[in-house]
């Protein structure tokens, strides 16, 4: 089945009809939080999003699309993903068996969840037009996953510190999805909006300025929080 709205164009399966119209007025209504990040006007092709009803199926498409091989292990938590204009996304109905799986009683609070990571995903999107617009290959991991995890509102309201080294971060191998959220909020909310969009351009100065600047300046302002003074 299809369903087309302003921003994105659907594929999904008959079970997941339930909840296509809120995800895609949810995206048509918070698509300016990205764009206006990214300062770029809305793609003219559309995002194109395939839910995916089972775990096994995602996987599946997750290795066959970057071809890995039949005994690859995709972690539990991957629920997403977005590449060359399509955004893999597996549907709350095939949560059973994930790290995702939830009680019935807290079924509102799973929706709220499954619509901000459908954001998430957008963010990644307007990343790679800006990136295409910028002609620029490649943004930081820890800036893209930061920008996704900030703009989408999943972290809010938590309490979290620093966790990894400085080398951890810049690792590619490792996911450290606290850690990039706390640096690229520090980023945006503490220093000029060029600046912050050039790093977004540049890995080397990404990484440099993340090692000789940002994460100790992030460090001594996440120690600072009130919870902690008390
Ligand atoms: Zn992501």
């Amino acid at each position: 089945m299809q369903k087309i709205c302003k921003t994105a164009i659907f594929d999904f399966q008959e079970k997941d009809q339930d909840l296509i119209d809120e995800l895609s007025k949810f995206l048509d209504e918070n698509a300016k939080i990205a764009l206006d990040f990214f300062e770029i006007e809305m793609p003219k092709d559309k995002v194109q999003i395939n839910i995916i009803p089972s775990k096994e199926e995602f996987d599946n498409v997750f290795k066959s699309s970057r071809s890995l091989s039949k005994d690859y292990q995709v972690p539990s938590w991957l629920r997403g993903t977005c590449r060359d204009g399509v955004i893999t996304y597996l549907s709350i109905h095939g949560y059973n068996g994930t790290t995702h799986a939830f009680d019935e009683k807290d079924y509102e609070k799973a929706i709220e969840d499954y619509k901000k990571t459908i954001l998430h995903e957008y963010v990644h999107f307007i990343n790679e037009n800006f990136n295409k617009q910028k002609n620029c290959s490649y943004t930081e991991r820890y800036l893209v996953e930061g920008i996704a995890t900030y703009l989408s509102g999943q972290k809010e309201g938590q309490n979290l510190q620093l966790t990894a080294s400085k080398e951890k971060i810049l690792n590619p191998r490792n996911y450290y999805y606290n850690d990039y959220y706390l640096l690229t909020k520090y980023l945006v909310e503490n220093y000029d909006k060029p600046f912050v969009l050039e790093l977004f351009q540049s890995s080397r100065m990404a990484r440099d300025f993340l090692t000789n600047e940002l994460y100790d300046k992030a460090q001594g302002h996440s120690n600072k929080t009130p919870e902690n003074s008390i």
